[in-house]
């Protein structure tokens, strides 16, 4: 019998490129040795595009739908479709045909030398602007020097895993602040890297703000590194000693009543400003801390289309 290769598919008010990357796509599955299923995810979006993906699933059993009740993501789309995937691979990519899907077959090739985990991997990213490249690139160095996990700057949400490497993400990586990418470079198993030129997108416009970008790059460092929480540490002892400078200075320099004002203040100004640090990093902790322990869903489902629940598929 031959493999299946379940497509998961993140749309998010997607109704331009949608017609697209269906067009482009399915030949391109069609001419492959497995068998496929397209799984969309649809985002909560307020575009036509749940129609658009209605019609797709009426007219081709192959295309299956999950819809959810609001936005909730696009990290919360892609686990939901690993959640809901039958195949013997999985494949994550973007509506927009930015992941160009001519890189299926390389994939597929991959899969049957033995990778359980599948990087594409960005040779030239055309699209984003020098801001967004400038600031991804400083992310990835911060990162890669405060944690143990070594990321691939360019990896991308265009990845492949295997059935094993997708069951350890559906089971054991269920945090509510997470970085998908992050997990499936730490997950081990044969690691295969594909590079790929980054298409422009089809249609549509970018739903990736550089404020979400900021807040996303954010939760990751924290999610992946305790360094931030030590700084405390650093910071007061670098304090201590900035402290006992100034001391020895003051005394030495014998410092009259008025002159000593300067003293003051910057030191005031110093201390405040490393205690606001500190708090404001174990604020940010809390807040994870705090959205893990609600426990809340990462998404919820409103309806589904050719699709059984993933509880369902196992039996
Ligand atoms: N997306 C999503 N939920 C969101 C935002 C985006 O499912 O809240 C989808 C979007 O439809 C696209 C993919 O995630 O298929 C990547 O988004 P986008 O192209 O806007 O990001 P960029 O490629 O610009 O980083
Ligand atoms: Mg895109």
């Amino acid at each position: 019998m031959k493999k299946v290769l379940s497509v998961v598919v993140s749309v998010y008010n997607e109704e331009q490129a949608l017609p697209m990357f269906y067009e482009t796509t399915k030949p391109i599955l069609e001419s492959l040795d497995w068998d496929y299923e397209l799984v969309f995810v649809n985002d909560g979006s307020k575009d036509r595009s749940a129609e658009i993906l209605r019609d797709l699933a009426q007219n081709d059993q192959k295309v299956k739908v999950i819809y959810f009740s609001r936005n909730f993501g696009h990290e919360s789309a892609m686990i939901a479709g690993i959640d809901y995937a039958s195949g013997d691979a999985i494949v994550c990519m973007d509506a927009d045909l930015q992941h160009p899907p001519q890189c299926l077959p390389a994939i597929i090739e991959k899969l049957e030398e033995g990778c359980g985990v599948i990087s594409m991997v960005r040779t030239k990213n055309r699209s984003a602007g020098l801001i967004k490249n400038i600031t991804s690139a400083g992310f990835y160095a911060l990162i890669n020097a405060l944690s143990d996990v070594k990321f691939e700057p360019n990896a991308s949400d265009f990845f492949a895993v295997s059935r094993q490497a997708g069951d350890v993400l559906r089971k054991n990586y269920r945090e509510k602040v997470r970085f998908l990418r992050g997990y499936v470079q730490s997950i081990g198993f044969k690691q295969g890297i594909i590079e790929y030129e980054a298409q422009d997108r089809v249609a549509g416009h970018s739903k990736y703000s550089l404020r979400k970008l900021f807040a996303f790059s954010m939760n990751t460092i924290m999610c992946f590194s305790n360094l931030p929480l030590k700084l405390g540490m650093y910071a007061g002892v670098g304090a201590v000693c900035f402290g006992i400078a100034v001391m020895i200075y003051t005394l030495c320099t014998r410092q009259g009543a008025p002159s000593g004002y300067a003293t003051i203040v910057i030191l005031n100004c110093f201390m405040f400003a490393v205690l606001f640090v500190i708090v404001g990093i174990i604020g940010e902790y809390m807040a994870i801390l705090f959205s893990e322990l609600k426990d809340r869903p990462i998404y919820i489902v409103e309806k589904t289309d050719n699709l059984k629940n993933p509880e369902e598929m196992d039996s």
